[in-house]
């Protein structure tokens, strides 16, 4: 047994034992045939993994926020007008980054746990141009789930492009991008991809590329530039190394690994995976008395977020580390100290997430919290089994 405590926090999640294996092979250098193999396989597989055939892919050393920053920094202009769909914490990133990059933001905010209605966006979209409209696919703060489909339709009803934050949604979601005309969509490699954190992951649509290209102002940073980027993904989808800046070589055969996992489940099956174990989840937290923050209909299939009952308070989350379980504590500014996060995406399976429940009931236990112990096992196990 590891000595590390089982990983259901929202992100670096566990890894499967074919991708701890890709990290600890030799170091190969950046220009090794092998590297560039499996680099092309992770461009090429990117597209599967994001419904996106016509699509651009871009793996850049960084983390989500990177993939962020690059999908802002290639598409807005100093003077451009941009609409956040608010739905929490990343949304408000998002935000910051566009008007760091010269844009004009309007927000369409909801209360914490709820997203603005769709009448709501088209009327905000119809009130002036916009550039472009980003979505939060799923508020890791909050567990709240947008519905990409229909809000990408609005956008396109307007002539915006569709930027999508999927950090906690790619390989456990729904995500259509091509057939719902989204325009860019980026992630992390530590979410639901299943790979260790450090990579950046950006798929552009065509429509994107072309927005770039038209730009009249060049990007105002060199490392997020596409320009520097798009030829170094075409020389390696060719399988011929070309230099810009160090890839990092270990974590794109990781990728690489994870990636081979996903497209073996498939993505449907994948998806469907993550619905029953959010399914599961959610009936446990319910059994056991326990408020969820996403309005009912709205809560994501990648994570839960539980407010803590009664006089129960964020020590309740140490009393489930105690239990050998790592799980979050709150994220959203306005309700931080009132709940608490569990990751489920990725590779969980119904050990992972029984033995979390269990961990969950008997901190609660500990912590004053009144209900029947097993309640929350028995509820997802009958789900799981069904
Ligand atoms: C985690 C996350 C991010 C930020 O990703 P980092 O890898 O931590 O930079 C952005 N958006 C969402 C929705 C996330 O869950």
């Amino acid at each position: 047994m590891s000595n590390a405590n089982l990983l259901m926090i929202p992100g670096p999640i566990e890894l499967e034992p074919s991708v701890l294996r890709a990290l600890s092979e030799p170091q190969r250098g950046h220009m090794d045939p092998y590297v560039a193999r499996a680099f092309s396989k992770v461009i090429r597989r990117l597209r599967e993994v994001f419904h996106a055939p016509g699509g651009q892919p871009f793996v850049v050393a960084g983390s989500g926020t990177l993939a962020m920053e690059m999908s802002v920094a290639n598409l807005i202009e100093p003077g451009d007008s941009a609409l956040v769909v608010n739905s929490g914490y990343f949304s408000d990133r998002i935000a910051k980054m566009l008007q760091l990059h010269g844009a004009e933001v309007t927000h369409v905010r909801a209360k914490v746990g709820d997203i603005a209605s769709l009448e709501e966006v088209e009327k905000a979209m119809a009130s002036k141009r916009f550039k472009a409209m980003t979505i939060t696919h799923v508020d890791t703060s909050t567990a709240v789930r947008a519905d990409v489909q229909a809000l990408a339709a609005i956008a396109k009803r307007h002539d915006a492009l569709c930027i999508v934050d999927g950090v906690c949604s790619v390989g456990g979601e729904a995500l259509q991008m091509e057939s719902w005309g989204v325009d860019v969509a980026f992630t992390a490699s530590q979410k639901a991809l299943s790979a260790p954190p450090g990579l950046a992951v950006l798929v552009a649509s065509q429509r994107a590329m072309a927005a770039w290209k038209a730009r009249k102002k060049p990007v105002a940073s060199m490392y997020l530039d596409f320009a520097e980027w798009l030829p170094i993904h075409e020389a390696y989808e060719a399988e011929k190394p070309l230099y810009f800046a160090t890839p990092a070589v270990n974590l794109l055969l990781a990728l690489d690994a994870s990636l081979e996992l996903l497209i073996s489940e498939t993505m449907d099956a994948r998806v469907k995976r993550h619905q029953r174990v959010g399914d599961a989840a959610r009936a446990a937290w319910r059994a056991m008395g326990l408020e969820l923050v996403p309005r009912e209909g709205l809560a994501a299939n990648t994570l839960s977020a539980i407010y803590f009952p009664g006089t129960v308070d964020a020590g309740m989350v140490k009393g489930v580390g105690a239990r050998g379980v790592a799980i979050a504590g709150g994220l959203h500014p306005d309700i931080r100290a009132k709940y608490f996060r569990v990751g489920h995406m990725g590779s969980t399976n119904t050990g992972a997430l029984l033995t979390t429940i269990a961990a969950v009931e008997g901190a609660l236990k500990d912590a004053g919290h009144r209900f029947e112990l097993g309640a929350g096992i028995s509820a997802a196990q009958r789900l799981l089994n069904a």
